[in-house]
């Protein structure tokens, strides 16, 4: 099955008088299962083009289709409802609520997809172990964890609903080496074992190689810079 499926995107930021960025993505497919290391220069379209896949901006021109379903031809309920229920979101700043528990926020992203999971408790404990988290993390303000603490936590947030695809914007890494090893062979790990389609966002060459190390099919795609976009496709 085709996860995704882009043709002849546009987005135009700014309106008709102060125009702003025009960005334009290539006709794009990403096969579903696969993971894709998206990467390229600041500016060069990445946040964007996360934020159109994830229906948060709708694109003046173009499709996008996931996992068959034409984004805009679904309300805007209807949108909500399915990046709810199909896609799992990691945004920069982790947009996890900072004075809440870290089992708090979880269960409020289980709430919103309207998802039953049958044992919540049980699929918390395992991404608290899978994920080398600390056992009493649960009970404790997302505030008053470190930042990379901060990021498994959205990842395990964003994995809960056990979602068909997961949008990761790492294009700013808090991560230290050796943290970014780790992380990514984790994050490999889970995505492998649930067959998870995967975007990972990032312009950093060290986590693009842990991604070749721990991908067996990796796939890289660029953005450049320009005028128009492109999506460079380069397979491993
Ligand atoms: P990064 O390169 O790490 O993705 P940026 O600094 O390019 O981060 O963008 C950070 C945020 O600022 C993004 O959410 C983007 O939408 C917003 N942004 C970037 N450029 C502009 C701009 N010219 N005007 C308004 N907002 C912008
Ligand atoms: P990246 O994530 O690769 O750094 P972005 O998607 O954030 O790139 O930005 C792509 C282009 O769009 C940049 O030229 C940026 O300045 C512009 N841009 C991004 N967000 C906004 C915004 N909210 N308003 C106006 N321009 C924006």
């Amino acid at each position: 099955q085709t996860a995704i499926e882009l043709n002849d995107l546009v987005h135009v930021y700014g309106n008709p008088t102060n125009k702003g960025a025009q960005l334009r993505f290539d006709n794009w497919k990403v096969q579903s299962g696969q993971q894709v290391f998206l990467y390229g220069d600041s500016g060069s379209g990445k946040s964007t083009l996360l934020n159109l896949l994830s229906g948060i901006l709708a694109p003046q021109q173009g499709s996008i289709k996931l996992f068959g379903n034409e984004l805009s031809d679904l309300s805007n309920s209807q949108r909500d409802r399915f990046r709810a229920e199909n896609i799992g979101v990691v945004f920069q700043q982790f947009n996890l609520i900072p004075y809440l528990s870290v089992a708090k926020n979880i269960e409020l992203a289980v709430y919103l997809a309207k998802s039953s999971k049958q044992d919540l408790q049980a699929s918390i404990k395992q991404f608290v172990s899978a994920l080398n988290l600390p056992s009493n993390i649960l009970n404790k303000p997302v505030s008053s964890l470190s930042i990379g603490q901060q990021q498994r936590v959205a990842i395990m947030r964003a994995f809960i609903n056990s979602p068909k695809l997961l949008l990761i914007d790492e294009s700013t890494s808090a991560l230290d080496n050796t943290a970014k090893q780790a992380f990514m062979s984790v994050l490999m790990e889970i995505c492998q074992a649930n067959k998870t389609t995967m975007i990972f966002v990032s312009h950093d060459l060290e986590l693009k190689r842990y991604f070749s190390l721990h991908t067996p099919l990796s796939s890289f795609c660029q953005l450049s810079h320009q005028s128009e976009n492109y999506l460079d496709k380069e397979e491993a």
